[in-house]
């Protein structure tokens, strides 16, 4: 089975997040477990967690069908030691965050280098953060996302995925999430059958689909290649409605979350309607 959602408000408290995924028809969600523009946050209480689980019951979600996002302001690979603790500390208290919620994901960027040193010691630098992360938290698996390839960030090729995966030391905790929009502008075509086929094998021959552990779908205003990240509506950006097609057809992507990160809140009924019709 397909399971769509999107990346929900969690506006007075993570326990509102899954009664708004219900709203909107959805097998699936994500959300942010604290004010993804502050470094600081107040620890979750036991009301607001009991609360949380009552409400996945009701819209009867599984912990794998939950994709918590990290806050915009961590980077596993800043270049200033001081920062990258900095943001190290607020990654791990991410990772106990999804943990205290019964949560077994957490999907992050990778990171950016800023202009100040090159990629691969960047993601040496992201790989070591994620490995310090991991030994000293407990059942949560990191989800890498790749990106858009904007400014300095990394993870904008399958090879930049591949090469943070080889040097974690415990790969039963490290996955990857996809987002359509951000292959797409990074120089991924999906919009024909044959492009779709090809860039789905080098994700396999490259990355692996035992580490896909779920989907960002947005279509993208700017056109392939571009490497901006500009999120639009399905079906009414480059991409076209193809790509989902091919994607809600592909078993490879069942039992996941397939998470809308659209920017008309208000068509995400819509969306998650048509795209469930394109699987039957
Ligand atoms: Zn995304
Ligand atoms: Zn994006």
């Amino acid at each position: 089975m397909k399971r769509v959602g999107a990346h929900v408000s969690a506006a007075g408290g993570v326990q509102n997040a899954p009664l708004n995924a219900i709203e909107i028809g959805a097998r699936a969600f994500a959300l942010f477990t604290k004010n993804q523009r502050q470094w600081q946050a107040k620890p979750l209480d036991d009301k607001q967690i009991e609360q949380f689980h009552l409400n996945m019951q009701k819209g009867g979600f599984r912990p794998a069908d939950v994709l918590p996002h990290d806050s915009y302001l961590i980077n596993l690979g800043h270049p200033e030691a001081e920062k990258r603790q900095k943001s190290l500390d607020a990654f791990i208290d991410e990772l106990n965050r999804c943990r205290q919620l019964g949560l077994v994901y957490l999907n992050f960027h990778p990171g950016s280098h800023l202009r100040l040193m090159d990629e691969n010691s960047c993601l040496d630098l992201i790989a070591e953060s994620l490995n310090r992360a991991l030994d000293t938290t407990e059942g949560v698996t990191a989800v890498i996302e790749n990106t858009a390839g904007q400014g300095s960030n990394l993870g904008y090729c399958f090879e930049h995925l591949a090469y943070l995966i080889e040097r974690i030391e415990d790969r039963s905790r490290i996955g990857v999430c996809l987002d359509t929009c951000h292959a797409f502008v990074a120089g991924y075509d999906l919009r024909t059958d044959e492009t779709y086929r090809e860039t789905m094998s080098a994700f396999e021959e490259i990355v692996g689909f035992e580490y896909l552990k779920a989907m960002h779908l947005n279509d993208s205003k700017p056109k392939l290649g571009k490497r901006v990240d500009r999120h639009e509506s399905i079906g009414k950006g480059e991409l076209g409605e193809a790509p989902f097609r091919f994607i809600m057809q592909d078993e490879r992507m069942d039992e996941m979350p397939l998470i809308l990160e659209t920017i008309e809140s208000a068509l995400w009924p819509q969306e998650i309607k048509l795209l469930y019709g394109f699987s039957e």
